[in-house]
């Protein structure tokens, strides 16, 4: 099989199972999700969705969460993974975006990743969700489940990753193809223990094949 048959034979399997793939973050414009963004980094988003209905009261853009105190930040994501520096790229990073892009959230890798907090794959998901870019977020869900599909072939960074799936995903397909693998990560092809017997992968799936199936044979 060449690797266009498995991404257009997954790329079926998705559209069939998942039409809808949306980042479970929740979020009312794109400042918000920027934030979500930055605070579900080792975190997850049902944590995240936690603490920011209040976050997002007390502090609703980048002017005024951009004034208040590290110490006042940190108060309303103490739940949260690494609270200490989250609150620190918050409050940096927003007064960056006002001072710098006038609270517009910025739509290249580039400008993003000036943002204190704002890494590569965060640029990646802020340009896919606010400006519906072509980019590829590889997260650790990512990374595996196209690694033990066989969508990408020994890849060893989140970047090779990226360059692999892009270019065999059609652009238009990237955004959702992003939220596909995130969510059959993290519901079906699970770290420790793979749901094969959930999946409706296994006939292409080169992890399925390779482990699961020749140790059953
Ligand atoms: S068959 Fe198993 S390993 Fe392959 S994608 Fe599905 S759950 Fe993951």
């Amino acid at each position: 099989m060449t690797k266009e048959e498995l991404f257009s034979h997954v790329i079926a399997y998705f559209e069939a199972t998942m039409p809808v793939a949306e980042t479970e973050l929740q979020y009312r414009n794109a400042f918000e999700l920027l934030v979500s963004v930055i605070l579900s980094a080792q975190c997850t988003d049902k944590r995240v969705n936690m603490v920011t209905p209040a976050l997002f009261a007390k502090f609703p853009d980048a002017l005024s969460m951009s004034k208040a105190s590290i110490d006042e930040v940190r108060k309303y994501i103490k739940s949260i993974s690494y609270p200490n520096s989250k609150a620190e790229y918050l409050v940096k990073g927003s007064k960056i975006l006002f001072e710098k892009f006038n609270s517009k959230i910025p739509s290249t890798v580039e400008e993003l990743t000036t943002i204190p907090g704002v890494g590569r794959k965060t640029a990646n998901v802020l340009l896919s969700v606010i400006y519906n870019q072509p980019t590829m977020a590889v997260d650790t869900h990512v990374f595996r489940v196209a690694a033990r599909i066989g969508l990408t072939t020994n890849a060893k960074t989140p970047l090779q990753t990226e360059t692999q799936l892009v270019k065999y995903f059609p652009a238009e397909k990237i955004p959702l193809a992003h939220h596909w693998l995130i969510l059959h990560g993290r519901y079906v092809c699970l770290a420790r223990k793979p749901l094969c017997e959930k999946c409706g992968l296994t006939k292409w799936c080169k992890y399925y094949n390779q482990k699961i199936k020749a140790k059953n044979n």
